[in-house]
């Protein structure tokens, strides 16, 4: 006998001839906030889900991973960043991972959707975990683009957590933005960048990664495995003119980590490290023959 599936599916689309579904076994919101379509449901996997126009964006299960390793490996490579620009990022992840760092004085976040922030603070308090309260936060709420090119601000650390290069988010993935972003990073900065799964969003890192070799004396990216981000291992972008931190021991890394309060659940120094070892595959994308 067959039974009926009556649970609602979310399909993600994200990949046009290549769809992954979640069930929803609620659906807690399905709304317009002016700039996206935010949908957030229960998934017996994964927990609560939120996506923006259609695209998964954050799952309670396993936002950790992503949100770790997007802001320890430049964190930790730097050693000693005071100030750090967030750009996206509105669930809460990173600023929760970046203010867990003690020599961290402001972190600025600029979030163009309002709706974001505060639906996140209230439906997914667990990714911010209270980040939103501490005094360090300057929250602007603006299209990062416009701010990197009016800001007269410096930072170390930059970090892009945007929407895939579609909607709001396809302005962070020019050269323009790219170009005010190397400006306004202080001597020995870096910055980091969501670029998607490789495999099936090569073009996507490959645009990101020519910006940067016009920038940057270190352009390349390392790899991280997000459940919900499907089709293979994600790429971060990082992009520097400080040759050093791709060269942080092991053990320089485990100090620096030390003086962290908190036992990460997928970084590690071994991981930092090895995160920078590269497929072939991915290796074209970075640096084309
Ligand atoms: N972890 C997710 C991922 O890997 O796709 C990203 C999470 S976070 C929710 C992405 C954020 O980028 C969203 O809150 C979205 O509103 C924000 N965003 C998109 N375009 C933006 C822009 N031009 N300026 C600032 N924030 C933007």
């Amino acid at each position: 006998m067959t039974t009926r599936d009556t649970a609602t599916w979310i399909t993600e689309a994200l990949h046009g001839s290549f769809r992954s579904s979640y069930r929803a076994d609620r659906v807690l919101f399905d709304t317009e906030t002016g700039q996206q379509r935010l949908v957030l449901v229960d998934n017996a996997i994964f927990g609560r889900m939120l996506s923006l126009d259609g695209v998964t964006q954050v799952t309670e299960r396993d936002e950790f991973i992503y949100h770790e390793m997007l802001t320890h490996v430049p964190m930790l490579a730097h050693g000693q960043a005071r100030s750090v620009l967030i750009i996206g990022g509105g669930d809460g992840g990173i600023l929760r991972e970046v203010l867990r760092h003690p020599d961290v004085e402001q972190a600025t976040m600029v979030e163009i959707d309002a709706g974001v922030v505060d639906f996140s603070r209230q439906w997914l308090p667990t990714v911010s975990d209270g980040a939103f309260d501490d005094p360090r936060l300057n929250l602007v709420i603006a299209d990062g683009a416009a701010f990197v090119r009016d800001t007269r601000d410096r930072f170390d650390v930059v970090i892009i957590d945007s929407t895939d290069p579609i909607g709001p988010g396809e302005v962070l993935f020019t050269d323009s933005f790219y170009g005010h972003v190397q400006r306004l990073l202080n001597p020995g900065g870096v910055v980091v960048t969501q670029n998607g799964v490789p495999f099936l969003q090569g073009d996507e890192l490959a645009g990101t990664m020519r910006a940067f070799r016009a920038l940057f004396q270190v352009a390349t990216c390392y790899l991280v495995t997000v459940p919900t981000y499907v089709g293979g291992p994600m790429a971060l972008g990082f992009g520097t003119d400080n040759t050093d931190l791709l060269n942080v021991t092991e053990a320089e890394l485990a100090a620096r980590l030390a003086r962290l309060d908190f036992a990460p659940g997928y970084y590690s120094p071994a991981v930092h490290r090895a995160a920078f070892a590269l497929p072939r595959y991915v290796e074209k994308l970075v640096e084309p023959d």
